[in-house]
């Protein structure tokens, strides 16, 4: 079971690509007042942004290898929209907007960090780490402590006590410590066997020989065989 814990949000209503351009040579930011009263500021220029202000509560790090998914993602506008629309945004969950720039650079450094776990090149893995410590964002060594309430007594790992977990900062810093931890745990993932799936399964799944992510998955595999045997 993982020392880390994030409960994060998915806009209910989706997300879209959205451009805030400038007016004349005004420096400043853009400014929205939403529906439930709140404003909202963020820079100019292409920004993915929450269609509603519903909220669907997530729990990312109990996806398997989440992070392979990110760096699975083309590093431009369409390929961040992709994965936020599945898993919300990476860095503030409920906030109105965030710019593509940001998210670009996040799904660009996964695969940076994904290419040094799978080559594996562990004295660059741990350079990084330093350089990221020295950023003004902290880095991922931001983690904050929660206590997880004993969720059920009579399923393992049938305690009364609450579990201490660790909070990493946001969604973004979240799937770096997931690949961060799988690669010093060994664990190995592979792809769920429908294709255009995005999930991926892990070696310490509750399900080993499992193939798919979800019986969803696998009917829609048998259903695409069935219709391409027909043919
Ligand atoms: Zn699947």
């Amino acid at each position: 079971m993982s020392l880390f814990h994030l409960d994060w949000f998915r806009c209910a209503g989706g997300y879209r690509i959205e451009s805030f351009d400038k007016i004349g040579d005004e420096p400043g930011f853009w400014f929205v007042e939403m529906e439930s009263g709140r404003t909202e500021t963020g820079d100019f220029g292409l920004n993915i942004v929450a269609n509603s202000e519903h909220w669907w509560p997530t729990r990312p790090l109990d996806l398997p290898g989440l992070y392979r998914q990110l760096a699975d993602c083309e590093p431009n506008a369409e390929g961040a929209l992709e994965f936020i629309n599945r898993h919300g945004f990476l860095n503030n969950p409920k906030s109105y907007a965030e710019p593509v720039a940001d998210a670009v650079s996040t799904i660009l450094a996964m695969r940076e960090l994904v290419d040094d776990i799978d080559d594996p090149d562990w004295q660059m893995i741990a350079q990084t780490l330093d350089g990221w410590g020295d950023t003004s964002s902290g880095g991922i060594g931001q983690l904050g402590i929660i206590l997880e309430t004993p969720p059920d007594l009579y399923r393992p790992p049938y305690s009364t006590r609450p579990t201490l977990k660790l909070r990493p900062a946001n969604l973004g810093s979240a799937l770096q410590v997931q690949a961060l931890e799988d690669a010093c745990l060994g664990i190995n993932l592979r792809n769920c066997k429908s294709p255009e799936c995005p999930e991926y399964l892990g070696s310490n799944s509750h399900r080993p020989q499992a193939e798919y992510c979800s019986q969803k998955c696998q009917r829609h595999h048998s259903y695409l065989k069935r219709k391409a045997a027909k043919k």
